[in-house]
Parts: C-alpha cells; sequence; structure tokens
C-alpha cells in the first residue's frame, strides 16, 4: 500500500548514524592505549575546571603537592584541611578495582550503542565478570539518571506513561489462559510506570513512577516545566491522570481513540521515546527490574539527548557525569553486601531507596527563585 503522502513536509532527513560525523574516531586511540594515557585523559576530566591541573575537591584550593608515599595522590596544602585524595576520590568511581584502560574501554563500548548494552553481553566482550560488568554499568546508570536533575522544559511539551517490567506470561492450557484476565491487579507482577516529559525540539526526561497518577502528572508541572516567559503548553492523552494540568499551564488532549493526530495535536515524540525505550527493554535488556527502573528510565532518557552526538563527546560526556556524581548509595560495595548504617536499618529504609524517587528534587532551586 502507498505511503500516505502531507504536502508540505519536509524530505526524510539522512539517520545521524549513518553520517561520518557519528563514527567513533577514537579507534586508534583506543588500540594504543596505555595505562598513563587512560589516567591522563581521567585526570583531565576531573579537573577540568582548572585545566586538569588538580585542586582539593574538598575545599578547592589549588594549593596541593604530590604524596610522596602513594603515587598519583595529592594532598591539600590549605591549613586546616590536608585532605588526601586521588583522582577517582569521593567519586560514583570510588574505591575501583577495574584499571583505567579497562574503565576507558568499557565506557566506549557502552557510548557507541543506541539503546543500550547489557551487562551479559559487555562481560563476554571485554572479558570481566559478570557481577563487576553490572555493578559497573549501574554506576554508569546512576550518573546518567542525575543529569535529569538540571533540566527545565519549555514550550510545546508532551506527556505520556508507559508500562515496563513485571511480564506476565500467559498459561499454558486455553482453559486456565481465559479465567486469567493478566490487565487485572490480581494478575500483576510489579509493573511499573516509565514517565516521559519531552519538549518538541528539546530535550526528553524519562522517570520511573509506580503510577500513572494525577499526584505524578502535578509534580512534573510544578518540577520539570519552567512556567516563566510566555509558559508552556502541555499536550497529554486523554488519561484521567492529567485532568489537573490545567490549573499550571495551557493543556490540549488528543483522543487517542480517534487517530495518533488530530488537528496537528499529538504526543507522537513522546510515544517515539517509548518506542526506544521499548526495543531496549526487550531486543537488549530482555528484562527491566521494577527496582532499577529509574535507572534505567535515566539511561534511556540520556541516550534519547546524545542521540545526535558523536561516539568520543557521548563517552566524554559519560565520563565527567561519572566524576561529578557524587559514591553511589544505592551501589557502593553491592556484592560485598553493604548495610546501611543501623539507624536507617531501624527505620526500614532500603539501601536502594533513592531508586524509588520519583523525580529529580527541584524544591530548593524553587525556593531560590
Ligand atoms: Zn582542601
Amino acid at each position: 500500500m502507498a505511503r500516505e503522502t502531507y504536502i508540505g513536509q519536509k524530505p526524510p532527513e539522512t539517520s545521524f548514524r549513518l553520517t561520518k560525523e557519528a563514527r567513533n574516531k577514537c579507534v586508534k586511540w583506543l588500540d594504543s592505549l596505555t595505562e598513563q594515557t587512560a589516567y591522563d585523559w581521567f585526570k583531565e576530566r576531573r579537573f577540568r575546571d582548572n585545566g586538569g591541573a588538580p585542586f582539593c575537591p574538598r575545599c578547592e584550593s589549588t594549593r596541593v603537592y604530590d604524596l610522596a608515599s602513594r603515587p598519583k595522590w595529592w594532598k591539600c596544602a590549605r591549613k586546616g584541611c590536608h585532605h588526601q585524595f586521588s583522582v577517582t576520590s569521593g567519586t560514583i568511581l570510588h574505591s575501583r578495582k577495574l584499571s583505567f584502560v579497562s574503565l576507558v574501554k568499557i565506557i566506549f563500548c557502552f557510548a557507541d550503542c543506541a539503546k543500550g548494552r547489557s551487562a551479559c553481553e559487555m562481560h563476554l566482550v571485554r572479558n570481566h565478570g559478570y557481577q563487576t560488568m553490572w555493578v559497573n554499568l549501574m554506576k554508569i546508570r546512576e550518573s546518567m539518571s542525575s543529569t535529569r536533575e538540571d533540566v527545565w522544559l519549555r514550550e510545546i511539551i508532551e506527556i505520556d506513561a508507559a508500562y515496563f517490567g513485571g511480564k506476565i506470561r500467559p498459561a499454558n492450557r486455553k482453559s486456565q489462559r481465559d479465567q486469567q484476565d493478566r490487565r487485572k491487579a490480581e494478575f500483576q507482577k510489579g509493573k511499573r510506570a516509565i514517565m516521559v516529559v519531552r519538549q518538541r525540539q528539546g530535550k526528553t526526561v524519562m522517570f520511573a513512577a509506580d503510577d500513572e497518577s494525577p499526584a505524578v502528572a502535578r509534580a512534573i508541572a510544578r518540577q520539570l516545566v519552567d512556567h516563566t516567559g510566555h509558559g508552556a503548553l502541555l499536550i497529554t492523552d486523554q488519561a484521567t491522570a492529567y485532568n489537573d494540568l490545567e490549573a499550571f499551564a495551557p493543556h490540549m488532549t488528543v483522543d487517542h481513540s480517534k487517530g495518533f493526530m488530530i488537528d496537528g495535536i499529538s504526543t507522537n515524540q513522546a510515544e517515539s521515546a517509548f518506542s526506544r525505550a521499548r526495543r531496549s527493554e526487550i531486543g537488549i535488556y530482555h528484562h527491566w527490574s521494577p527496582t532499577w527502573l529509574d535507572f534505567y528510565a535515566g539511561e534511556m532518557s540520556w541516550r534519547e539527548n546524545q542521540r545526535k552526538v558523536s561516539t568520543h563527546d557521548k563517552a566524554q560526556e559519560m565520563l565527567d557525569g561519572m566524576l561529578s556524581h557524587p559514591v553511589s548509595r544505592n551501589l557502593k560495595g553491592y556484592w560485598q553486601h553493604y548495610q546501611l548504617p543501623f539507624n536507617q536499618r531501624e527505620r526500614g529504609e532500603q539501601r536502594w531507596s533513592r531508586v524509588h524517587a520519583h523525580i529529580p528534587p527541584r524544591t530548593q532551586r524553587l525556593a531560590n527563585e
């Protein structure tokens, strides 16, 4: 059947991934990589605010000296500080076990794929244990997730939700299958929603929520949407969760029972982000655990925003994110069965409590403005 044509539509662009700008220009550099050159890259990016020269991460003093007793360590010379630090101290790579060469190769291997790469595949390719690879990739995802914290969306914004994780298999016998309505809560297995908030021609924020609820919709309108200037136009489907949005900004809905786009109103950009996330879940990872769903959502939103960036720039962005992220409370000592401090265990807090956080904290920033 011939494809429907639209008058005045732009000719399709060439996919960025087919252009020469997308290619990895660091192949030669990676082939001849030594521990020293890999370390130099880490040092340059960690201390990029000071032209690559080390400064104290605690008091930001540039008066530091090399520690004679420990190679590649520095000590702050400022009176009252004297903090000792290395290139990864206090970052998500604190107490790293892998060499710098291994880390650089993992970062490039993980950066150049469009929809992610699983720990199972990476441990075969990069020759590390599965557990090592899982925890290092999760740390990369956690640092990717934190880039959602500084985003304000404006102009035309599409909001939508889709459910991920917790797949229910149909029963073997048809008689049992007929009794099992997999849409009902009693047959559900902890699937959660991923919310997408996407500015047209702009950034995308994806995060996990327990449900597509009015509370989540209100949180989005308060914490992600920039209401200053000409304000924003919010577009959603006709789910009841979005009924309150009218109170925050002009709100339009598209009736999906009639079509994907009615009178130019659509949430197709949000659906497109879901399409990639769904392919990643099914085709790459095969399973997204509801516990870690927010990290996968963070990864997909990072990849969506970096989709027209070369491999080298993506790898650099990834490394900068990791070196700016504090030590992970969710993943530090994961395979060593690290426990929370006793008072937090008493309160019944879980180690991965931050994973369940719905939306990046924005209250402080709102209070300042
Ligand atoms: Zn200091």
